[in-house]
Formats: structure tokens, C-alpha cells, sequence
């Protein structure tokens, strides 16, 4: 059984697997500067999906943006209740299962739709529609 041979999205480079102090076995990309980091499974050191390229996770970052201002005002109570609405709605839209509805798990193209269909959203909308 070899290492899996994991290429940086950024570099195009094998990453290196590395067990680190904080958070165990990950793969690191080697190149000075670069910050991709992926994690695996501890045991077998699969890679937990494919490592996202720059672009993909600036999209990500801004589909979090823009669709977390949905949920994220009011009491912290609130913003649980208010979060599990937002998804609710989101895996709704996207036709996605609750389980697979993470921006973290999106492509680029995903996260462009989360960003428009999140723009027209708000919490009282959601409320009307009786997501919450
Ligand atoms: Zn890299």
C-alpha cells in the first residue's frame, strides 16, 4: 500500500502527509507561501474529498457571507433556530438532503447560486414562509 498521492490545487504539486500537534495526520502543501491543508482519515490517511483551489474557496467564503447574514442576528438563541431555518430553506433550493447542504462542501458554481438565492433571503422571509 503506497501514500496517496494528493496534488495542491494551487501548486499542482504532491502535498506532503504530515502528522501535526494539533490537529494529527493532514496534508500540507510544501510550497512556501501556499496554505492549502487538507484533512484525512487518521487511520487509512484518505483525503476527505478533494482539496478546494483558490477560487473555489473564496467562493466559499463569500457564499458564508452573504448567507449568513441571513441567520446570524438577535440572541443567540435565536440564532440557532434562525441558522437551522436558513439551512432548512438552502437544501430546499438547492435540492440537496440537510446532510449535504454545507457551503464548505460546495463548488464554485454551488456557491454562486447560494450567493444570489441568499441575497433575496432574509429572516422575516424565511419566517413567512414558514421555515422558522
Ligand atoms: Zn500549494
Amino acid at each position: 500500500m503506497g501514500r496517496l498521492l494528493l496534488m495542491c490545487p494551487d501548486c499542482q504539486i504532491p502535498m506532503q502527509l504530515v502528522l501535526t500537534p494539533k490537529f494529527g495526520w493532514r496534508y500540507l502543501c510544501p510550497t512556501q507561501g501556499c496554505d492549502i491543508r487538507h484533512s484525512c482519515h487518521q487511520r487509512s490517511k484518505e483525503p476527505m474529498g478533494k482539496p478546494a483551489d483558490r477560487l473555489t474557496r473564496r467562493a466559499r467564503a463569500s457564499a458564508h457571507e452573504v448567507f449568513d447574514k441571513i441567520w446570524n442576528n438577535g440572541s443567540r438563541k435565536k440564532r440557532g433556530k434562525a441558522r437551522k431555518a436558513a439551512y432548512t430553506w438552502l437544501a430546499d433550493e438547492l435540492g440537496l438532503s440537510e446532510r449535504d447542504c454545507h457551503i464548505g462542501k460546495f463548488n464554485y458554481d454551488t456557491c454562486m447560486q447560494v450567493c444570489k438565492l441568499a441575497m433575496h433571503m432574509n429572516f422575516d422571509k424565511l419566517r413567512e414562509l414558514g421555515f422558522v
